[in-house]
């Protein structure tokens, strides 16, 4: 029962299992209805991003670029941004643009929050005082050259809580902070709101926007799509809540933030992923609502706990994992493998997180494992490790695909990105009924590696 730190030998990064920061604010813009992503930077910025998203998501990703070349760098980007901000205003009207910055446009020292104000002026004289004060203009920091996607995803949801939230009447709510997760899963978070009889407001909502419909083809061509996503007026509410869950203490800063200018009471994690977190997000909610736990979310449980029961003692009990990818989902993973009596027995972030290994610390005394444990570290580490210290399965997102087919070791995907199978952005992870899928998912991959055929001729 002891957390084993395993230091970096090298500052050289190979396999790097993080991204980059506008990634994070990109897709957290995404989920806000009729709002467009306007990134400051090179084309490259948004282009890998659309590209990282639609191979995720399996659906476009729509992302203006302000397309800073050498010039801007001598000069300053900002032409680029006032022409930007209007070109996107004038022929998308959205209701909200969210203006991200980049590694380049932070190096130069752009001054954002001077260039909104003149390309609202501008605007102005083009679509008059009323049109353009409609449209939200919101600045999101995220400087890539420090820490990851993560981070983006926390600056641009602190910005939203920063520039739109307003306070006014209680409104007797609860927000809620997903965190980079999957459509199957705010789905599910919703599914859970519902049963508990709690309105909720997503920070952000990227369900129906990663997932939606095909439109037809008379449709009119809309940038993005219409219905889903959290609307500006909810998140201009969010200050009036009666508190706010974040699903990562990861990217809690919004509700740190709005708990700090308009007193809404902040709950930072975990991400209910397995029993244990699942019930603590569940007393969340009651402590902010006093709303009780209704017997169709305890059903919910105790399917969960059924197949727990059925599966994890025969087939799962004592396989050793390695569990890669971000903080909160590598923690969260470790402790449902934990309940399930599997060893957690290398878990890896390439967030530089001192939380993270509080939380694996955690985890190693409720399960009783020893824990070789990284952070800030990249997938060639993990694969020295794997040679000297094989496991039995791998838990993480798709970019290790070919070390675990190397060193023959099944490998479940869970985070982001995964792109090398389909269908898993629509099923939840978090949730009981994430739970069940997780089992499902998890025991159909140790049968397929460690039951073949002939074991279950002997079996016979
Ligand atoms: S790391 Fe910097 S330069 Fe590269 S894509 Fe990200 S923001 Fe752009």
């Amino acid at each position: 029962m002891s957390v084993n730190i395993i230091k970096k030998e090298r500052n050289a990064i190979i396999n790097p299992l993080k991204t980059c920061q506008p990634l994070g604010a990109m897709y957290a813009v995404t989920g806000i209805r009729r709002a467009v992503p306007l990134v400051h930077g090179s084309q490259g910025c948004s282009t890998f991003v659309r590209y990282s998203l639609s191979r995720h998501f399996r659906e476009p990703s729509e992302i203006a670029v302000t397309s800073l070349h050498e010039d801007a760098a001598v000069f300053g980007g900002r032409r680029n941004l006032v022409e930007g901000l209007q070109n996107v205003a004038i022929r998308l009207k959205p209701d909200l643009i969210g203006v991200i910055t980049t590694c380049s446009s932070e190096i130069i020292g752009d001054d954002i929050i001077g260039f909104i104000r003149s390309a609202k002026d501008e605007l102005k004289q083009k679509i008059g005082e009323a049109e353009t004060e409609k449209i939200k203009i919101v600045p999101i920091s995220t400087p890539s050259f420090v820490e990851t996607h993560l981070k983006g995803y926390d600056n641009a949801i602190k910005a939203l809580a920063d520039h739109v939230a307003e306070p006014s009447e209680p409104n007797g709510k609860i927000n809620i902070i997903p965190g980079m997760v999957n459509p199957g899963d705010v789905r599910e978070i919703k599914h859970i709101l519902r049963l508990m009889d709690v309105d909720g407001i997503i920070l952000t909502d990227i369900s129906d926007p990663f997932d939606s419909p095909l439109r037809p083809s008379t449709a009119e061509y809309k940038p993005y799509y219409p219905k889903g996503g959290t609307n500006v007026e909810e998140i201009v509410d969010s200050a009036n809540s009666s508190g706010t869950i974040s699903l990562t203490k990861y990217a809690g800063s919004g509700a740190v933030s709005l708990e700090k200018k308009y007193k809404v009471p902040a709950e930072l994690g975990p991400i209910p992923i397995g029993v244990q977190n699942t019930d603590q997000f569940l007393r969340n909610l009651k402590k902010l609502t006093g709303n009780d736990v209704t017997d169709e979310i305890l059903d919910e449980r105790g399917l969960l706990i059924d197949s727990m029961a059925d599966f994890a003692s025969r087939y799962l009990h004592g396989r050793t994992v390695a569990i890669y990818g971000d903080p909160e989902i590598t923690s969260g993973m470790a402790r449902f493998v934990g309940e399930l009596g599997m060893e957690p027995k290398l878990v890896l972030t390439g967030s530089n997180s001192q939380d993270f290994v509080k939380d694996v610390e955690k985890v190693a005394a409720e399960t009783g494992a020893e824990i070789d444990t990284m952070v800030g570290q990249d997938l060639r580490a993990m694969e020295v490790y794997l040679k000297d210290n094989p496991v039995d399965l791998m838990i993480g997102n798709s970019d290790a695909r070919l070390m675990a087919k190397e060193y023959g070791i099944p490998l479940v995907r869970v985070g982001f990105p995964v792109y090398d199978r389909v269908g898993y952005h629509r099923r939840p992870i978090v949730g009981y009924k994430g739970g069940i899928h997780l089992i499902d998912l998890i025991t159909n991959t140790v049968l397929e590696k460690y039951y073949e055929h002939e074991h279950w001729k002997l079996q016979q």
